[in-house]
């Protein structure tokens, strides 16, 4: 808790970047160091403020066609086409798909072989997603954003359900509840990231005790935007911050206690940079 002013500021213990991201981070910022420039796969993480700080040391985004002597493949993973395409492009190939990750992708696996169809929960255009969908191939039964969605789907046989791991359980949950009137057998995972739900419960219950919130977040961010709406769906007086500046335009003034937390994406030195501003 910091307390240099008035205003309280509370600060939640799950914080900045969850376990997956900060191996991804650290593996790029080791490699950059020793081969003096390494490319990834899209952003290596979905907020601009970090994506600048890393290019700044030599991260390069790849663009098509590009060679290199190292790339590494995102946290979120990576499609059976991609990978074939960089480790022909590329001297090195660095793997930092986050283990749980691999696990959802293990399951999906093992579920095809059995001759279930997959339903996944997610966002279709997120990576992660986009990844299941390629693990799932023709075994795919969808892509469901939330219960509403699986309300009209067909019938068939056998159906494994997976989640996106930064999804929510409300909507997983939905969406078992749709499908269980769709098929004889459901396999239900729940593959959302631990990290993430007790990122988003800690969130929800320091929102109960404080005037207002504050969630730091990438523009891009999934994850962020969600405990956003978690949050402000305890407490309307929530803001979406991506960066110092956004944060100097907002009205405190009737706020005197504040919450913070943020995306799993978020580095630590720009929530530092956020609580100094609040406590001024
Ligand atoms: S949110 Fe969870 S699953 Fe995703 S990279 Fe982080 S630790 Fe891994």
């Amino acid at each position: 808790m910091h307390n240099k002013s008035r205003r309280t500021i509370i600060v939640t213990k799950n914080i900045a970047f969850c376990s997956g991201v900060k191996r991804a981070v650290s593996l790029a910022e080791n490699e950059t160091r020793e081969r003096g420039e390494t490319y990834t796969v899209d952003a290596i993480l979905h907020n601009e403020e970090e994506v600048k700080r890393l290019e700044s040391l030599g991260v390069k985004r790849v663009r098509e066609g590009e060679t290199g002597k190292t790339v590494i493949l995102p946290a979120h993973g990576s499609t059976s086409l991609e990978i074939l395409s960089l480790s022909k492009r590329f001297g090195k190939v660095i793997d930092t798909t986050c283990p749980l990750v691999l696990r959802t992708a293990k399951i999906i696996e093992k579920m095809r072989k059995e001759g279930y169809k997959i339903a996944i929960v997610g966002d279709e255009h997120h990576r992660e997603t986009i990844v299941l969908k390629d693990k799932a191939g023709e075994f795919l039964y969808g892509v469901f954003k939330d219960g509403k969605d699986a309300i009209n789907s067909p019938s068939t046989p056998k159906i494994a359900i997976v989640a996106q791991s930064t999804s929510t359980e409300e909507k997983l949950f939905a969406v078992a509840e749709a499908l269980i009137l769709k098929t004889q057998e459901l396999r239900f995972f729940n593959t959302i990231c631990e990290e993430t739900l007790r990122r988003q419960e800690e969130a929800r219950e320091i929102s109960k005790k404080v005037d207002c919130m504050i969630v730091i977040g990438g523009k891009t961010s999934a994850n962020s935007q969600r405990l956003f709406e978690i949050v402000k769906a305890v407490n309307p007086k929530t803001y979406f911050v991506h960066c110092e500046k956004d944060v100097k335009i907002i009205n405190l003034s009737t706020c005197d206690s504040v919450g913070i937390t943020s995306g799993t994406s978020t580095p630590l030195w720009l929530i530092e940079k956020i609580i100094n501003i609040l406590s001024e």
